[in-house]
């Protein structure tokens, strides 16, 4: 899959699971990092399909105009939104409205907006849009853009964490990357996905301020979710740093509940907001 290419047969056979649709003023910037590993077997399989729209295409002046000066003043210039209204309508196929009529959407797609003021992306966003099908994701550049693409185009705007970057395009991979390997199929092993960092386990959670009694006797802390346990691999003693022996036993319920208490003890020390 090369991403910019409408040739994906896949797409017009309407047998991909998910489409991303990126639409940015840099659309050479998606070509290296969708190229490797999950995201890029996931492509070549026909589990998602990736298309970059190039923003400019979208205007209609001779100097294919996306940006301009903000109204009251200030610094910096802001996207205009008739180009993201005419991309969006262009992918969708339709109208997007305006002040007086407003369309009704497909259940199943998602017009993201990404911005450092939108809602806090996290996995549990994630595992929502793995259910979709569709997601249509608007990058933001220079001060911004203009708020009527939040409020009447996008379906939701979205933040990768509380820190301001230079333009929406890092951000989108990110989800990007982050939704794809939640898909079925894309992960080699699909029990990966279900035991990892932020995944609902049931731990035992002695001291923990807030536990909910599960069926199974354990408890969980309210948000059901830890940091992942720590891995090792060979060699087992690097340079006097020995992996913990209990690994190397091959005791299984020994290693399953070290793993555990391990993945507790993680989540205390470098996530203690997750335990409530
Ligand atoms: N003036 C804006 C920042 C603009 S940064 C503010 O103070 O909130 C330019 C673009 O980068 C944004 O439009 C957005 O698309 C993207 N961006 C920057 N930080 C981001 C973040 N934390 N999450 C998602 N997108 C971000």
């Amino acid at each position: 899959m090369a991403p910019g290419h409408d040739k994906c047969v896949l797409c017009w056979l309407d047998l991909v699971r998910m489409r991303f649709d990126l639409v940015t003023i840099f659309p050479e910037f998606f070509a290296g990092p969708l190229e490797h590993g999950i995201v890029r077997r996931a492509g070549e399989t026909g589990i998602i399909s990736i298309h970059v729209q190039d923003l400019r295409e979208f205007t209609k002046d001779r100097h294919r105009t996306v940006d301009d000066r903000p109204f009251g003043g200030g610094e910096g210039m802001v996207l205009k939104p008739e180009p993201l209204f005419a991309a969006v309508e262009k992918l969708l196929g339709h109208g997007m409205g305006d002040a007086d009529n407003k369309p009704i959407l497909e259940p199943k797609t998602a017009i993201v907006l990404m911005s450092a003021a939108g809602r806090k992306f996290g996995q549990n966003t994630a595992r929502r849009y793995a259910e979709l099908e569709r997601i249509i994701f608007l990058c933001g550049r220079y001060e911004g853009v203009d708020e009527r693409v939040a409020e009447h185009l996008a379906t939701e705007e979205v933040s990768i964490g509380d820190f301001v970057l230079s333009g929406g395009e890092l951000p989108a991979l990110l989800v990007i990357d982050a939704v794809t390997r939640l898909l079925p199929g894309a992960l080699g092993n699909e029990a990966s996905s279900q035991n990892e960092s932020f995944a609902a386990r049931l731990v035992e959670m002695p001291s923990a301020s807030r536990k909910v009694a599960t069926a199974s006797g354990k408890e969980r802390n309210s948000a059901g979710v830890l940091l992942d346990f720590p891995h090792y691999t060979r060699p087992a003693d690097f340079r006097g740093w020995t992996v913990p022996e209990v690994l190397i036993g091959g005791h299984h319920a020994q290693v399953a509940s070290w793993r555990e208490e391990q993945a507790l003890a993680k989540t205390r020390r470098n996530r203690p907001d997750l335990l409530g």
